[in-house]
């Protein structure tokens, strides 16, 4: 096997390499390359490198795990444009691999004004519901693929399905469940960087439109102490495996705990709830109806704000990473949740507890 493969382009400098290297070495450089791959030629610079499998990839293309063996054996070898890289990097930016993951959810989407009319399926603005949702998705496509993103998947994280399949931008796939765990909903280390979009805030946060965590009956979700919402749920999921959180759209209450509990994620705000108080005092059903209220942008507008911020965010991860805090708690791991009273049952609290791993602690919870 031999010939001249183009890595990169954009902030890192094109490179042009040599390979003259065997199948065994390609497995070496990378443990789980596939046994049936085989690399038939090469392109020069400017054509997209291509490679050929005896059964189909899902992507189509060049796989995930194949640019990540030719960039380990460029930085391997220190080729230009890859000095600042070591082999054990998720090597990023300039195109060369960036595979995020999108989790999505309906209650924060611009436009959408109620829980019960628009996010369940009884609702008779759901499927109004469901465009909005996608239409924000595919900016935030839009903006990752415009900032080099190169495998994007979209987990469909509301609880009834909030994606329109047939609408969602074909660069992307579509993942949805059931799924083992479910946590950490078909994140996998193999991506490099994870977004949501249309999330909602966490329970009992004020100034937030239909805050809850997981459902309305949860009055407060703690692990080792620091409350957190669905949003650092995944978070901490995410950082467990080593995939930072860049973005996150969704109510400006929501886009206010997600920048407290993640240092540098890039956020969009695209409505405003107006209640105040954190509604503690409320039963389930009481409190699902109080936080309806908000104050939204134009769904087109709020389009144009998530696809500029996604494109800024997967740039400014790019160039470097670090700028987003990886969120790591001291294992073991503790979770508190308290509920409040509903009509089957009063306010009380459950404790759960896993030595090193956050994902199968939440699992335990569900
Ligand atoms: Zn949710």
């Amino acid at each position: 096997m031999h010939g001249k493969i183009m890595i990169g382009s954009g902030c890192v400098a094109p490179v042009n390499v040599t390979f003259r290297r065997t199948r065994r070495f390609y497995r070496q450089e990378c443990g789980n390359l596939p046994e049936n791959l085989e690399i038939v030629h090469v392109r020069l610079a400017g054509k997209p490198l291509s490679y050929r499998e005896t059964r189909s990839s899902p992507m189509g293309g060049v796989t995930h795990e194949i640019r990540r063996a030719l960039c380990r054996t460029a930085a391997l070898h220190r080729l230009p444009g890859f000095e600042r890289y070591t082999p054990d990097d998720k090597i990023i930016g300039g195109g060369i691999s960036l595979k995020i993951y999108i989790m999505t959810d309906m209650e924060g989407v611009c436009g959408v004004v109620s829980h019960d009319e628009w996010v369940t399926p009884q609702g008779r603005y759901y499927e109004e519901g469901k465009r909005l949702l996608t239409m924000e998705v595919n900016a935030a496509i839009d903006g990752f693929a415009a900032a080099g993103a190169t495998e994007i998947f979209v987990a469909d994280g509301h609880g009834y399905g909030g994606i329109n399949n047939l609408l969602l931008d074909k660069r992307a796939l579509y993942l949805r469940g059931p799924e083992p765990g479910p946590y950490p909903f078909i994140l996998d280390e193999t991506f490099d960087a994870m977004a949501w979009v249309g999330q909602h805030a966490k329970s009992g946060t004020e100034f937030a439109q239909m805050p809850h965590t997981g459902w309305f009956n949860v009055l407060d979700f703690r692990i080792n102490g620091i409350s957190v919402g669905e949003f650092g749920q995944m978070s901490l999921c995410g950082a467990s495996l080593g995939v930072r959180s860049i973005f996150g759209a969704g109510d400006e209450a929501f886009t206010k705990e997600a920048a407290a509990l993640v240092k540098g994620i890039e956020t969009v705000s695209v409505k405003r709830g107006i209640m105040p108080g954190s509604g503690e005092q409320y039963s389930t059903d009481a409190y699902k109806e109080r936080y309806n209220g908000a104050i939204h942008m134009h769904p087109n507008h709020a389009c144009e704000q998530i696809r500029a911020g996604a494109e800024r965010a997967m740039r400014r991860f790019a160039e470097d990473r670090e700028q987003f805090e990886l969120l790591k708690l001291q294992p073991p791991y503790r979770l508190e949740i308290k509920y409040r009273s509903d009509d089957k049952r009063e306010a009380h609290t459950k404790h759960f507890e896993h030595p090193d791993s956050v994902i199968k602690l939440l699992n335990s919870s569900l």
